[in-house]
């Protein structure tokens, strides 16, 4: 039986309603109607179908967008904003369906879910408050001439999101490019669709017109078409690096402003005198909150000297965690077969494992996707545990004896989203935050997300393009400045522009 609106308030399995793509305000499956499951990874069942969209169905999307944009081009800002202020109330009201929705289709714990739903709103509270933001520079440049900045719409501009924050990711990009007046297409992983949906449901609610968002689901082809349609001035992305890096390249060649957030790879540097059980447990919860399908996870921890007591502590607490409870599943077999795969490999490669997580399953649902909380010691950089992104709940440690060792180590990994230092110094801490090779860094902190107002975005392989998503640079990425240079009055002593 399917559920509408989204009744389930358990990990129980449930069915939900086949996601179809939302445009102009009406629920529609995609013309040439192929569709797939969504699977609800904590049991592995299907839980519901959605629509795969072709290049039609972008088309129809953009034309929607169209028709809608000078109305709410015309809106007033301060006007717009009174949607993302409904908004957050709604999902406020909301928040434990949101919640649940999101461990239905991604298998988050509710503990982690509702962080994703709470990350949301604080970025819609970040839409609200951009008629305080907004409003441009001016400056008189000289005598009698005046110069004025203005952030205008870019037109009908374009998300694609990834499967491992269904309700956070969508709400990185959408409350910027709504409340700066363009209209917005978002095209969620096809894999959990609904929270997306549940999004389009309460924006509608708010009082969005119909037209100004637009769900497109679906895989490849509708990104492409995406990237590739004349109409649409913007393109954002976050996913994995691969497909940053081709979309990137796809929406560039039609001329269009690209933002594209890849992968990662985030190394933690511990040292000596870092605070042991601070320590411990930060590492425990970067590594494995959302069962490290997180691009902010940490991934490796550089041991610097003797930090043994630390690492003990680590594996105490891992090994304490009720898979299922304190850490959900992993997304699909695909990624399962994936994370187990580079255990394997690292065990053959004469790693030691202080935690293995393989063959872990969860009472009353066997049929899920699980990997407990895994630590592989004496890893090296060179070996794949070492360098490459596993995006699961697998932790590396890599020892060296000095601090510089360590930061070399995390320099020269091709990502650089995040890295942190543990340590008691603040000269120790100042010396590594201001060498690390990489856009967001922390100190005592293991998942070092700058939250808003500021704005977010690693560096390397992990952002293809310029500026950040979030905060006041998502605003800047989608609007563009008009100049506007004035002189009402002559002055005897004008200058060369006059
Ligand atoms: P993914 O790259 O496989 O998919 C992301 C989106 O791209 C999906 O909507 C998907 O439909 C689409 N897509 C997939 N293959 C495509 C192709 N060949 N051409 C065009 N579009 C394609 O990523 P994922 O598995 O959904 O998410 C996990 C990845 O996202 C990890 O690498 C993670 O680090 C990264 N991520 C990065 C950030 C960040 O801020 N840097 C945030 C969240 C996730």
């Amino acid at each position: 039986m399917s559920t509408f609106p989204f009744a389930p308030r358990s990990y129980d399995f449930a069915e939900y309603i086949d996601c179809h793509n939302y445009i102009g305000g009406a629920w529609v499956p995609a013309a040439a109607g192929a569709s797939m499951p969504v699977l609800n990874p904590r049991h592995g069942k299907v839980m519901g179908h959605v629509t795969l969209s072709t290049r039609d169905d972008i088309d129809a999307a953009v034309a929607a967008a169209e028709a809608a944009l000078p109305g709410w081009q015309a809106t007033p800002i301060k006007e717009r904003a009174q949607i993302m202020f409904r908004l957050k109330e709604l999902m406020e009201r909301d928040r434990e369906e949101l919640a649940w929705l999101v461990s239905h289709e991604n298998g988050k714990d509710m503990a982690q879910a509702y962080g994703d739903v709470n990350k949301g709103i604080e970025c819609v509270e970040f839409g609200c408050a951009l008629p305080n933001l907004a409003q441009g520079e001016q400056l008189d440049v000289s005598r009698g001439i005046n110069c004025r900045v203005q952030y205008e719409p870019l037109g009908v501009v374009a998300g694609v999101t990834p499967f491992n924050f269904p309700c956070m990711v969508p709400l990185w990009m959408i409350p910027q490019a709504l409340t700066a007046g363009n209209c917005f297409l978002l095209k969620p992983s096809e894999q959990l669709p609904y929270s997306a949906l549940k999004l389009a449901v309460l924006l509608e609610e708010a009082g969005l017109p119909k037209g100004v968002l637009n769900i497109v689901n679906g895989g490849r082809e509708a990104v492409e078409a995406l990237c590739d349609h004349p109409g649409v001035s913007a393109f954002g992305f976050v996913g994995s690096t691969k497909v940053a890096k081709l979309t990137y390249a796809r929406a560039a060649a039609g001329a269009k402003r690209a933002l594209c957030l890849g992968g990662a790879k985030n190394h933690l540097v511990v040292v000596p005198d870092a605070d042991p059980e601070l320590t411990a447990q930060t590492l425990v919860a970067s590594a494995y909150g959302c069962a490290g399908q997180r691009c902010m996870a940490a991934s490796v921890v550089i041991a610097v000297g003797d930090v043994q007591a630390i690492i003990d502590r680590t594996v105490e607490i891992a090994a304490g965690m009720t898979l299922g409870e304190d850490m959900g599943s992993i997304i699909n077999h695909l990624s399962l077969g994936r994370i187990t795969g580079y255990i394997d490999q690292a065990e053959q490669q004469g790693v030691k494992i202080l935690l293995d997580g393989r063959g872990a399953t969860v009472p009353g649902a066997e049929g899920g996707y699980w990997v407990g909380p895994t630590i592989l010691d004496n890893v090296t950089a060179d070996m794949p545990a070492g360098c490459d992104e596993i995006f699961g709940p697998v932790l590396s440690i890599i020892r060296v004896d000095t601090l510089d060792e360590a930061i070399a180590i995390e320099n020269a990994n091709p990502y650089g989203n995040a890295a942190a230092i543990f340590t008691t110094s603040g000269r120790v801490a100042e010396y590594a935050t201001q060498r690390f090779n990489a856009g967001m860094t922390g100190v005592n902190i293991g998942v070092p997300v700058p939250r808003e107002p500021f704005s977010f975005g690693g560096w390397n392989d992990s952002k293809i393009g310029h500026g950040d998503m979030t905060g006041y640079d998502g605003f800047r990425f989608w609007t563009r400045a008009r100049k506007v240079t004035t002189r009402w009055a002559v002055s005897k002593d004008a200058t060369w522009m006059s």
